[in-house]
Parts: structure tokens; C-alpha cells; sequence
């Protein structure tokens, strides 16, 4: 089964939104198989928009993304990552249909709410930023009675 690595940025945090983020994953039918809140440093930046790195937004980018808690978090379903970023919306919200996640909360192209991965190999990689294999309830988890 498909995973993808969802953020919700600080600002959608900072405003109370994270609960009707979440909501609309649950309601689309992915599973939540992971979840923590964090707090983002520049090397974990780094490391999440490495091919990021070097264009003028850059700097604004990991300023925002330091400046506060996010959480973040893994979703598995079939087709999670175009289903994702179909919930999601555009980058920047003006371009983001309604209804979208990025329609309904995001500020402007920058502090737009949410993050999550782009392609398979995007995914894994971005994975493994955040979280180890334990933290990890992918589809071989089964709850006991
Ligand atoms: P997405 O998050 O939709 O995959 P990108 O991968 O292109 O978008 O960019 C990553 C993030 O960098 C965006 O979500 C946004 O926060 C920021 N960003 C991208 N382009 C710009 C820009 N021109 N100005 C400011 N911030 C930007
Ligand atoms: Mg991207």
C-alpha cells in the first residue's frame, strides 16, 4: 500500500486547523500509520527541501518552517500521494481549487499549510526524515482484540 509524508506547517498550526486537516485525510479514507509533532530545525530543513536549496524563496522557507511546531505525519492508502495532493490544492492558494486544503487555509504560496510528498521516491526518502521503521503501523498492523 501506498505511503506519503503529510506537514501541517506552522501557520496552520499556530491558527487551530490541524483537527480539520486531519479530518479531511480521515474522511478520504487513508489511514493515519504515523504521527508526531515536531519542532524543525535548519538541518532537518535541509534535508526535507534539499532540492530547494539555492533558490531565492529558500531562506524565507526554512525561516517559516523553524518557527514553529508542525506536525507530521504518514497516511497509507491506494494512491495516497496523488490523492493527498489532490486534497491538498495547489501551491499557492489563489491557484488551489475549492474546497481544497490549501483553498481553505493557507495564507499565500509560502505559508500555504501543508506539505506532502510528490512521487514514490520523494516519499520514501522524506519518510525516513522523520520517522524510524518502529513508529510505523503500516498495513501489516492489525488491532488485537
Ligand atoms: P509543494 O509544497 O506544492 O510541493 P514546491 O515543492 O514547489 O511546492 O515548494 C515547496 C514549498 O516551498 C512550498 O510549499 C512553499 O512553502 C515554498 N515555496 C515554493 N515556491 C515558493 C516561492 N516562489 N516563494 C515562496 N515560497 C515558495
Ligand atoms: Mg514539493
Amino acid at each position: 500500500m501506498e505511503k506519503t509524508l503529510v506537514l501541517i506547517k506552522p501557520d496552520a498550526f499556530s491558527k487551530h486547523h490541524v483537527g480539520d486537516i486531519i479530518k479531511r485525510y480521515e474522511e478520504e479514507g487513508l489511514r493515519i500509520v504515523a504521527m508526531k509533532e515536531v519542532k524543525m530545525d535548519e538541518h532537518l530543513a535541509s534535508l526535507h527541501y534539499e532540492e530547494h536549496i539555492g533558490r531565492p524563496y529558500y531562506g524565507d522557507l526554512v525561516g517559516f518552517m523553524t518557527s514553529g511546531p508542525i506536525l507530521a505525519m504518514v497516511l497509507e492508502g491506494e494512491d495516497a500521494i496523488t490523492r493527498v495532493r489532490r486534497l491538498n490544492g495547489k501551491t499557492n492558494p489563489k491557484d488551489a481549487e475549492e474546497g481544497t486544503i490549501r483553498k481553505l487555509y493557507a495564507a499565500n504560496g509560502s505559508r500555504n499549510a501543508v506539505h506532502a510528498s510528490d512521487s514514490p521516491e520523494s516519499a520514501a526518502r522524506e519518510i525516513k526524515n522523520f520517522f524510524s521503521a518502529m513508529e510505523i503501523f503500516d498495513e501489516t498492523y492489525t488491532i488485537p482484540d
